[in-house]
């Protein structure tokens, strides 16, 4: 069953890992994938493995942080398809380090691209869908922003603050019809997580009670749920993909 026919969906930072599963399953679902990721060449790439398969989806490069750049586009975008239905808030970095030692420049940055990204684009977006009366905001936060991690003081508040400001969206677009909900992933395979070593790997999956990673499918399937008619009675939720990691 298609569950997104027609729709038009943003995905930022897709052009791989989790949030290019999201696009590539939001685009089977029947939607239109609008990719927006950093790097021209990735984001080509990506756009070519959807099409590929005969689904849809077109790109755009840019960075979340830049406020005009993401209003232009969402701008373009709006002329296009006459709306916006759907924004997943995926793009995301890490620059861990102990609190004692962090630099104020790894803080700034982590919190810049994922709090800062998801307020902007949430804010540009907004527009459209409140004229609209309708819209999905889906913030793919992680367990991390819900039970902190030593040695990522500045990635775990980043997430924090992306469940705070999920909540806060909700509650100013609800009457709006604009659901706004958080997804936590846990301990997800991606390109990152293959270079760990094994032992590392066994240990972290021996924390989770269904004793393996998760996959960014795992996540994309959620994600496809929450932009889905079939949620339409959910909002301002956390929504974990951990495989039981913390309950
Ligand atoms: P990833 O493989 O590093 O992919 C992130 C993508 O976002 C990359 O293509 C990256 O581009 C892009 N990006 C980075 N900064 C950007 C910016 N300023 N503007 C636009 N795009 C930007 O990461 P992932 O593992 O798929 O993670 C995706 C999301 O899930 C992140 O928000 C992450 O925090 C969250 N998450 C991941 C896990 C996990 O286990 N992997 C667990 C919990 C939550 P470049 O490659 O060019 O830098």
């Amino acid at each position: 069953m298609k569950r997104l026919e027609d729709k038009v969906a943003i995905i930022t930072g897709a052009a791989r890992g989790i949030g290019f599963s999201i696009a590539e399953k939001i685009s089977e679902h029947g939607a239109t994938s609008v990719i927006i990721d950093l790097d021209k060449k990735a984001v080509d790439t990506a756009v070519q493995q959807i099409d590929d398969i005969g689904n849809r989806a077109i790109g755009f490069t840019a960075d979340v942080t830049n406020s005009e750049e993401i209003a232009s586009i969402f701008k373009e975008i709006h002329k296009e398809f006459g709306k916006i239905d759907i924004l997943i808030n995926n793009a995301g970095i890490t620059k861990d380090g102990l609190l004692m030692k962090m630099k104020e420049s790894d803080w700034d940055a982590v919190i810049n691209v994922n709090l800062k990204g998801t307020f902007i684009c949430t804010q540009k977006v907004s527009r459209y869908m409140l004229k609209n009366r309708s819209g999905i905001i889906v913030n793919i936060a992680s367990v991390i922003g819900l039970m902190g991690n030593a040695g990522q003081a500045n990635y775990a508040a980043s997430k924090g603050g992306i469940i705070a400001l999920t909540k806060s969206s909700a509650k100013e677009f609800a009457s709006r019809n604009i659901r706004v909900n958080a997804v936590a992933p846990g301990f997800i395979q991606t390109e990152m997580t293959d270079k760990l070593p094994q032992e590392i790997i066994d240990n972290y999956s021996a924390a989770i009670p269904l004793s393996r990673m998760g996959t960014a499918t795992d996540v994309a399937n959620l994600c496809v749920f929450l932009a889905s008619d079939e949620a339409g009675y959910i909002t301002g939720q956390t929504i974990q993909v951990d495989g039981g990691l913390i309950m």
